[in-house]
């Protein structure tokens, strides 16, 4: 980085919070995904002044600009592909206030979400949006993600609960989207395009998120299935019985035995699918809808049923879904999660062609996720220092991506395009639909400063390519 540029941002942030060193700079070199991008510098501002005078400073250098959560994108999301300045947004903690009478929380983008359900609780209100990563993500990347988890299904996705936002445009000016209120419709919805947006429009600062009653109980039940297409019958007839469960989540027989090798949870090695499902709601509707639930999973070929009578054992039914992401990646050192998302009354369909595609390839491909809202979990568990079955694993990706849009489907339901996604955004949007989309990043950041290199796909890229 040159000398000019150095002493310009050291007028904006001291020296102790930038980071030019290799050690320190490889440390933002990779999220949770696929790939590795060293960026050139790396800053850690602690107020959207700083991150203000930042952006402007990039802008008229035209510096590439990497916005940076706790890194754990799926998606290549905050990857510096070009890289410039990576912004460690994780210092932006100092604001979590829950407004009780509003029914609202503002938060700074650096809070653990995590820490701001167990705020909630605390005042017996409820932020459903809940990633499986939130003791780990921040809230601004999972409202730059549009992040969901097992709730999703009952409650929704991050978008749902972000009425306000103060944002950093990619030229540098402070703005304010939405409010307070939670019905808004001054002009353009503004927050819904940031929300979503990957980091490439705009850094928020700040976010107004809605809270909602706490459910007054829940109940939670695990059933076996010996054959997986069943698993699938099981889910769109729960889903079409008039009962929405808060969460209907789905571990296929690889990731049983991945659990079972890591963290024995006695599991049954025999089941091709686990489903866990839970209602929530008032005590006697739930125990009629939990039998209910119970009865359809029977009926759709299940082997085994267990309702939890205890919060223990609720726990421990959960316990092994949440080993789910830790036991795989003991299966070898890469891993290439893909989350495309079928319509409720495909997931049958999607089942048997990732079946397919695995069959076809002779990879390690399990399955897991969010079955109730269609939002499978492929992941393939790979060595990238295996080249010829690399060539396989990026065939595989494509092949999957193209059965979730034939089957009406999208190419992500929480993870995001980033980097991996980007040629197959035409497939699913078609070719005006793309322009459309980058007239919009076009008009909010003319240089392309803010997160290049992600959601629009480079010049004759036409595939994945994860060899380069
Ligand atoms: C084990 C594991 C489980 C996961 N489970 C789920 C799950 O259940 N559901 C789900 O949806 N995702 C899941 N994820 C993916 C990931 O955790 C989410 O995408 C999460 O929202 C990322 O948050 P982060 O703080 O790590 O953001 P990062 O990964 O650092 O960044 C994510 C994106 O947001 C941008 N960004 C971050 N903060 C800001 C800001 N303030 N302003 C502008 N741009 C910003 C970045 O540029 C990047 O594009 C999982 C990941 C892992 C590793």
């Amino acid at each position: 980085m040159k000398k000019e540029i150095l002493a310009a941002l050291g007028q904006i942030i001291p020296q102790e919070r930038m980071f030019l060193d290799l050690a320190e700079r490889y440390c933002y070199s990779y999220d949770a995904s696929f790939g590795e991008y060293l960026p050139e510098i790396v800053i850690q501002p602690k107020n959207a002044k700083e991150i203000s005078e930042l952006v402007k400073m990039a802008n008229l250098h035209k510096i590439p600009v990497y916005p940076r959560g706790s890194g754990t994108s799926l998606s290549g999301g905050p990857l510096p592909v070009k890289g410039g300045m990576v912004l460690d947004l994780t210092l932006l903690r100092d604001k979590l206030f829950i407004d009780r009478e509003n029914m609202l929380a503002i938060v700074s983008p650096g809070v653990i979400t995590a820490t701001i359900h167990q705020k909630a609780d605390e005042a017996g209100l409820f932020y459903p949006p809940d990633p499986s990563s939130s003791n780990v993500a921040t809230i601004g990347g999972n409202l730059l993600e549009n992040s969901s988890g097992p709730k999703g299904l009952k409650y929704g996705t991050t978008k749902e609960y972000v009425i306000g936002l103060e944002v950093v445009t990619p030229t540098g000016e402070i703005i304010r989207t939405g409010g307070k209120t939670v019905k808004n419709v001054t002009g353009y919805d503004l927050t819904r395009l940031i929300v979503g947006s990957e980091g490439t429009l705009g850094i928020v600062t700040e976010a107004i998120i809605r809270l909602i009653p706490k459910p007054q109980s829940q109940k939670t039940f695990v059933a076996h299935f010996n054959h997986f297409i069943d698993s699938g019958h099981a889910i769109t007839s729960i889903l079409s019985s008039g009962i929405l469960p808060s969460a209907l989540e789905l571990m296929d027989n690889a990731c049983i035995r991945a659990v079972e090798n890591y963290r024995p949870s006695g599991l049954p090695l025999q089941a091709e699918a686990i489903l866990i499902i839970e209602v929530d709601g008032h005590p006697l509707a739930i125990e009629e809808e939990i039998n209910k639930c119970a009865d359809i999973c029977k009926d759709n070929g299940a082997s085994y049923v267990k309702i939890a009578e205890t919060e223990e054992e609720r726990q421990t039914i959960w316990s092994a879904r949440k080993w789910v992401s830790p036991a795989i990646t003991q299966m070898g050192p890469t891993k290439i999660s893909e989350d495309a998302t079928v319509p409720r009354n495909q997931i049958p369909a999607m089942m048997e062609r990732l079946q397919q595609i695995r069959d076809k390839y002779e990879l390690n491909l399990v399955v897991f996720g969010h079955a109730g809202d269609g939002n499978l979990h492929p992941n393939i568990i790979t060595d990238k220092r295996n080249k010829a079955e690399m060539k396989k694993v990026e065939l595989a990706v494509s092949e999957i991506f193209e059965a979730a849009i034939e089957l009406g489907g999208t190419l992500s339901g929480e993870h995001g395009i980033g980097t991996l996604k980007s040629p197959y955004m035409e497939m699913e949007l078609g070719a005006n639909g793309v322009i459309m989309m980058k007239k919009i990043k076009e008009a909010w950041d003319p240089n392309n400063i803010l997160n290049p290199g992600k959601i629009f796909a480079e010049k004759g890229q036409t595939k994945v390519v994860l060899l380069t």
